[in-house]
């Protein structure tokens, strides 16, 4: 189990079912997707919804972490992508 409290929270929004993916991609020959769009909805009710860009491994978010931040590995856990 990991003490790692972003990784908790990625996996809080994975258990709940608070991300939608919108697009997964992947170049030709590419070993894992380098694409890919998500939305995640805050644990609070009626709070914020978060989008989630990753192009070529490189995560960015619209959260005040811009791309370090659970809702970016909780895409990165689902796709496979992405060296964090
Ligand atoms: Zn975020």
């Amino acid at each position: 189990m990991s003490a790692d409290p972003v990784r908790a929270k990625a996996l809080a929004i994975l258990r709940e079912q608070r991300l939608t993916l919108l697009h997964v991609a992947c170049r030709k020959l590419a070993d894992v997707p380098d694409e890919a769009i998500g939305r995640v909805q805050s644990s609070r009710e009626g709070g914020a919804t978060y989008a989630i860009d990753m192009f070529d491994g490189a995560f960015t978010c619209t959260c005040k972490h811009g791309g370090d931040c659970a809702h970016a590995l909780a895409v990165q856990l689902v796709v496979g992508a992405g060296a964090r």
